[in-house]
Order: structure tokens, then sequence, then C-alpha cells
């Protein structure tokens, strides 16, 4: 068997002994040291396999000692096992915020303290004689006294933790993008050197538009080049298959201190670059891409990797924001506007329509002998003919027009800016459109009709109410006369 290396700390030198004699059972090489200090100097002197510590010691204890070796990129690689002397739940989970591997509790039981060392040295690997000579000699090049690694430590730990805290105070502005990215890239100017940087948030809701919102500093780009730009983050963001269309997002610059002195002539003059797409459970959720016109400007490193796991847990705050609010107020088997939508939107619209004298349609349709279709086919079969409605009337409407389930079977639209009658010509066209639709059966092909009722503010109509009184009325005159029709309200419908 080839001997492992094990550093043993320990300040009691009763105990040290004791503890050294058990572990020379095992036939490892064992070295000592009284305290941390000396056990940090023998760590970075020998490079052990295994480091033991005792974690009540004077001047720096076990806690301390392990959050100093661990935050050595190249010594964090030897495993520490902590002794606890009590079985107390708060030094192990001190223990292993520290970097602690593992904590084992003191006892006189020395066979079962033999038992988890050796479990332990089992599974962790040798440092090749080679490496650890390697490492020794870059360590005593590094010439860092202890005090050095204590000072860089501590300052290490402000910084991350002042990130860290700045990030969550960002949370407060998740209502809003815009502001959000503001916040974001002010934060960002302070930690990154960038001269042009871009942030967008998958959101999962309805808006119709979604921005690329950036932050350029100290140069002078033009449109062109943030279209360039816009292309490469994109398409750096997303793998092919679930590459999100650009085109969806426009470019909107929320932060800027132009320089027209450095003025850039082409996208390649912004020579270094760095692109994070994040993502959670497999989707891209947002990203964010920083650009400068020297090469060479950013690192991977600590504060980045605080940056993108901040990062990350932001947008995802944002993204169940988003979805919060899109669940509030869609409807799950439709995918339309929910009730409490179109009420909350025909308040506002009607409102406004009075307010600048312009016109405003409702659209009231309702599936003819639905419950015929549902009895023949059944319910599940029903919901698929819902569904495909609600979709082929969300593609055949104006962008500013708001298609929301009404009811059960009733689907309501929302025309701002629209006379009756020139809802008519598109309403009907939609109505054939789904006359002509063959549902499929079994391999039987099923037809289904909707009737319709329009209306709008023209004449006396003072509230809400009457207006949707009007639509109903005249989607009771299809009804009444035939089904598979439109009917504009007229004052005879009145009684
Ligand atoms: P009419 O032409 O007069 O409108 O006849 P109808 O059968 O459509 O009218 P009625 O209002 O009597 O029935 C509506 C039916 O719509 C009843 C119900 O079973 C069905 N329905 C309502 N909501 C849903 C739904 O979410 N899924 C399914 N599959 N059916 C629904
Ligand atoms: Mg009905
Ligand atoms: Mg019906």
């Amino acid at each position: 068997m080839k001997k492992k290396k094990i550093l043993l700390i320990e300040d009691s030198p009763i105990q040290l002994k004791s503890i050294e004699l058990t572990l020379s059972r095992l036939g490892h090489e064992i070295i000592t040291a009284p305290n941390a200090i000396e056990g940090i100097e023998k760590t970075y002197q020998c490079i052990p396999d295994l480091i033991i510590s005792d974690i009540i010691m004077p001047e720096i204890n076990g806690y301390q000692l392990c959050r100093l070796l661990k935050n050595d990129d190249i010594i964090k690689k030897i495993p520490i096992i902590l002794l606890t002397q009590l079985n107390e739940k708060l030094d192990s989970f001190w223990a292993i915020k520290a970097g602690a591997d593992c904590f084992i509790t003191k006892s006189n039981k020395h066979e079962e303290f033999l038992e988890q060392v050796q479990a332990f040295l089992d599974k962790t690997d040798f440092i090749p004689e080679e490496e650890r000579n390697q490492i020794i000699q870059e360590k005593k090049a590094e010439n860092k006294n202890l005090q050095t690694r204590i000072n860089n430590l501590l300052d290490q730990s402000l910084i991350e933790s002042t990130i860290i805290n700045e990030f969550r105070n960002l949370s407060e502005y998740i209502y809003s993008t815009r502001i959000l990215a503001k916040e974001l890239f002010n934060l960002m100017f302070s930690l990154i050197d960038f001269n042009v940087a871009a942030i967008f948030f998958n959101e999962r809701d309805e808006k119709k538009k979604k921005y690329l919102q950036l932050s350029v500093e100290n140069v002078c780009v033009d449109d062109s080049i943030l279209v360039e730009l816009k292309k490469d983050f994109f398409y750096n963001s997303f793998s092919e298959k679930d590459r999100e269309d650009e085109t969806d997002y426009d470019i909107e610059i929320v932060e800027i201190h132009s320089n027209s002195d450095n003025k850039i002539k082409s996208f390649s003059e912004l020579q270094s670059k760095i692109i994070i797409p994040i993502t959670y459970a497999n989707k891209v959720i947002g990203g964010i891409a920083f650009y400068n016109t020297r090469p060479d400007r950013f690192h991977k490193g600590k504060v980045l990797d605080i940056i993108i796991k901040e990062l990350k847990i932001l947008m995802r705050i944002k993204w169940l924001y988003s979805e919060t609010k899109y669940l509030a107020i869609i409807d799950g088997l439709t995918g339309l506007y929910n009730r409490r939508f179109f009420q909350q939107t025909l308040e506002r619209e009607f409102a406004r329509s009075k307010r600048h004298g312009t016109n405003l349609s409702l659209a009231l349709f309702d599936i003819d002998h639905f419950k015929q279709v549902n009895d023949l086919y059944g319910h599940q079969f029903g919901d698929k003919v819902l569904a495909e409605i609600a979709k082929i009337m969300k593609s055949s409407l104006r962008k500013t027009d708001y298609v929301t389930r009404y009811g059960g079977e009733e689907i309501i639209l929302i025309l701002p800016d629209t006379e009756a009658e020139q809802a008519f010509i598109p309403i009907e066209r939609i109505r054939e459109k789904i006359a002509n639709k063959n549902f499929e059966y079994k391999n039987k092909v099923i037809n289904v009709t909707i009737s319709c009722g329009i209306a709008d503010i023209t004449g006396n109509v003072h509230n809400q109410e009457e207006l949707l009184l009007r639509a109903d009325k005249s989607l009771y005159e299809s009804k009444k006369t035939g089904r598979n029709k439109t009917t504009c309200f007229n004052v005879c419908l009145k009684d």
C-alpha cells in the first residue's frame, strides 16, 4: 500500500498524541501541528493528502483554517476533516459551511474513528509525488505569509458579500424590466469594464414586443452596429434548436455615456466580449453580454462566478414574477385572456374611448350546439375544438385587439378604435374560417359553427354593462335567426 500523508492539527498535546497513536494504526505517514498557524504552514510545505483538524484552538480555529485553505484554488483540493467536540448541529453546520469535506465527532471509540477516516481516504485520490513537489515549489515562490493570506480572504469575503447584497437589493425592481436593466447596468459598470452591455429577459408574458436593453459607455455607436451586436448575442445565447427569434426584440438603450472621440465604425472593433446565457430547467430565461473595444478585457474568476450565480437568481425571480402575472390573466385551456382580464381591459378601454371620443366594439361569439358536440364526441373532443377555435381567432386579429374567454364556450373580443360595421368584415371572415375547418374525430370529419353578435358605443351607451348587453342581444338574434351568422346591434333589437 502506498502511504498517504495525513496532517493532524490539534492544540491539546495529550489529544494530539492520542489521536496520532490511533491514526498510526492505519499505516500512513502522519505529520502533526500543535496549532492552526503551524498547520497552515505545514500544509504549504508538504501538501498532505488529507488534513484532520480540531475546531476549538487559540488564535485561528478550525473553521477559519478551513476557510483559509479552501480559498486557495490549488490547496482547496486537499480534503479536510474537522473534529467536532460536541454532537451539536451548529458545529456540523459551520464545519460544512467553512468548506470542510467531512466532520467527525470526537469520541473514545477509536475503531469507529479509524473506519471513518479510512472510508474517507479510500474515496480521495492520491496527489502524485511529482505534482506535490511542483505545488510546493509554486507555493514557496508565492511567498505569502499567513497574514497576507488572511487579509486576502477577508477582502474577498467582503467583496463577495457586498456584491451578493447589491444583487439582492435589485430584486426590488423586478416589476419593471427597464428599471431593473438600468440598475443592473449601474452595478455591472462598477464591477466590469465594458463599452457596451446588453441584457434580455426571456419572460413568460403576453407582451407584444420584447426588448434587448443596452448600456453604452464611453463610445459612440450607430444602430447598424447595435443590430449586429444583437445578432451576435442571440446567436451565441441559444442553441439552434431553441433559438429565440431576435426580431422579437427591439433595441432599447437605457443607459448612455456617449463619447464621439471614440466612435466605433464596425462591429469587429469590439475586440473582447463575454456572453452569458442564463438558463433554468433547460430553458434560456435571459442573458447578459459585455463588449469592449480593447482586447482581452474579460477574465473568468470569482467575481464573474458570483455575478452569474446572482444573475441566475435574479432572472429566475423575474421569470416567476412574469409567469405569475401571466397565469393570473390567461385561461389555461385556450391560452386566451381570462374573464378577469376582460373585465379590467373593458373598463380601461371604455374609459379611454369616452375620453378620446373614439369608438369601441365588442364581438361576442358562442359555439353553436356545442352541448351536442360534447354529447356525441365527448368533453375531451369539445375541449380540443374550443382550443382550436381560440387559436384561429388569435391568429386572425390585429395585435391591438384583445381575444378573451368570456365563459364556457363563449369568446369575446375587445376591438379598440373600431366601429361595429368595420368589425363586421373580419368577424365574418373568422366565422367562415371556423365553419370551413375540418375537425377530426377518430378519422371522421366534424364541422362546427359559431354565431356572433357585435355592438359598439355609438348612441347612448353609458357604461360597459350596456355595451355588453347589446352584444349579447345581437348574438341572441344570430342564434334565433339560424346560427352560423353575425349580427350587428341596431336599435330594432332593443326590446
Ligand atoms: P347554442 O347553439 O344555443 O349555443 O347551443 P349550445 O349547446 O352551445 O348551448 P348551451 O349554452 O346550452 O351549451 C353550452 C355547452 O358548452 C354546455 C357545455 O357542456 C359546453 N361547454 C362549456 N364550456 C366548455 C368547456 O370548457 N369544454 C367543453 N368541452 N364544453 C364546454
Ligand atoms: Mg353558451
Ligand atoms: Mg353555444
